[in-house]
């Protein structure tokens, strides 16, 4: 049997409607920003394999730490054990992070990040204040923070979420701030600021509900409101960390820090999966206690695997690589100018937007929801043309890993134009 047809037959893909789905793309290898398909069709990955990859796929560096780290110590118990990968990735990004972060703990992907960051913040308080500890959790609608109950509760009620609406957690949803919200929202959070344990936010960019980018001074002020109530603010850098947004992490857009971070997605440079919750030692201190119910009573088989954390090493360091800063700024110079050539042309396109390796718009066409079919048909048309692109309904967007060429930028920018013109309107 073919390898495709074995993939159909045994293999349950992620996010995918499973009536009359198409096949799987089956790839052989990647190098660089390409993907090869097994008839020897190469793809231009846009979206970094799920907004992963930054340096590029089979990256030299990365792939050899993986080989030198597995044929070392491939995976150790991380609870009463510790080893040279772990120490040295979290020596290496605390000082980088933005804020006064003192301690990481490791997991494996976004939402085990981010349920880490929620129990952290909730147990704090219960640690700290007992029976009165504060149990409200404050999130913005049109959030996505993962697909675990707890990541999902904080997320926005929307299609991701339907089948478990009656089984997550209530959250004081507030929408993302605007000139005309704000005050109103600023009221809501000192109204009921004494009964908030954390808030959890996508500093600057929605990315699954739709690349969806707000204001920095805004969402200041919100986080000023939240510290003087004593919240504990939780950055979710999960998909906007390690230069995404033109700075290393987003927040350093913003003059108020976190007390949490979440990272995962680029912290390997795509190679494995790892994912950091960093916090301050203030919030470290509530579990220093005799008191061993006070303990953080939370751990995965493969927390911290060496591995993982030897790409994690690996991919930093060509991170802070002066090289790697010039990529970021010229993807985001050559985005700026493709924003204001697609404002030239004739598209029903709305909202032309971008921030730093970023780039989105909208096709005005139907509603404006991730099951807009506007988004499979670009989608399908691009890859026929050999680029991988994989719109959020009717949001298209580019999130390329930053050693994309600038010839490759051409390709991409050109490819993207002409399936436009080609597939808009016939749905
Ligand atoms: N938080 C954010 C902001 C994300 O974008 C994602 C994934 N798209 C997650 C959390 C969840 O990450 P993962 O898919 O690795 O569980």
């Amino acid at each position: 049997m073919l390898y495709r047809e074995l993939d159909r037959k045994l293999i349950w893909h992620p996010f995918t409607h499973q009536k009359n789905a198409e096949d799987n793309l089956y790839i052989e290898r990647a190098e660089g920003s390409w993907l090869y398909d097994d008839k020897g069709k190469k793809y231009l990955d846009a979206i970094s394999s799920w907004w992963v990859n930054i340096h590029g796929h089979a990256h030299p560096k990365i792939a050899g730490a993986i080989s030198a780290q597995a044929s070392k110590l491939e995976h150790i118990i991380f609870a009463g054990f510790t080893h040279k990968p772990a120490i040295e990735l979290a020596e290496k990004i605390l000082p980088l992070l933005p804020g006064e972060f003192t301690k990481v703990f490791y997991s494996d992907n976004g939402s085990t990040a981010t349920e880490v960051a929620l129990k952290m913040s909730v147990q704090y308080w219960w640690n700290t204040s007992g029976k009165h500890s504060r149990k409200k959790i404050l999130a913005f609608r049109n959030s996505y923070h993962g697909d675990t109950f707890g990541a999902m509760s904080v997320s926005d009620r929307g299609v991701f979420t339907l089948a478990f609406h009656d089984m997550l957690f209530e959250v004081l949803f507030i929408d993302t701030p605007t000139a005309e919200n704000l005050e109103a929202t600023l009221r809501t959070i000192e109204e009921q600021g004494n009964d908030i344990a954390c808030f959890i936010y996508e500093p600057l960019v929605q990315g699954a509900g739709g690349m969806k980018i707000y204001d920095a001074q805004h969402l200041d002020r919100i986080l000023e409101k939240a510290k003087q109530q004593g919240i504990i603010c939780i950055a979710d850098e999960v998909m906007t960390g390690f230069g995404r947004t033109g700075k290393l992490f987003a927040s350093e857009y913003m003059d108020i820090r976190p007390d949490i971070i979440c990272l995962s997605k680029g912290l390997t440079g795509g190679a494995l999966p790892l994912s950091i919750t960093a916090c301050t030692s203030w919030i470290h201190d509530a579990y220093v206690q005799d008191d061993k119910t006070k303990t953080f009573f939370h751990g995965h088989s493969y927390t911290a695997n060496p591995i993982a954390c030897a790409a994690a090493v690996a991919s930093l360091e060509l991170l802070t690589e002066p090289s790697c800063r010039q990529a970021i700024d010229r993807i985001t110079a050559a985005h700026q100018k493709f924003a204001s050539h697609l404002l030239e042309q004739q598209l029903p396109l709305l909202n032309i937007r971008t921030i730093g390796t970023i780039l989105a718009f909208e096709v005005d066409e139907g509603q404006h929801q991730y099951l807009n079919v506007a988004g499979n048909i670009i989608g399908r048309s691009a890859l026929e043309k050999g680029l991988y692109i994989r719109p959020l309904g009717n949001t298209v967007y580019l999130m390329p890993p930053y050693c994309v060429t600038a010839n490759e930028s051409t390709t991409m920018y050109s490819v993207l134009t002409e399936t436009l013109y080609r597939s808009i309107g016939n749905w």
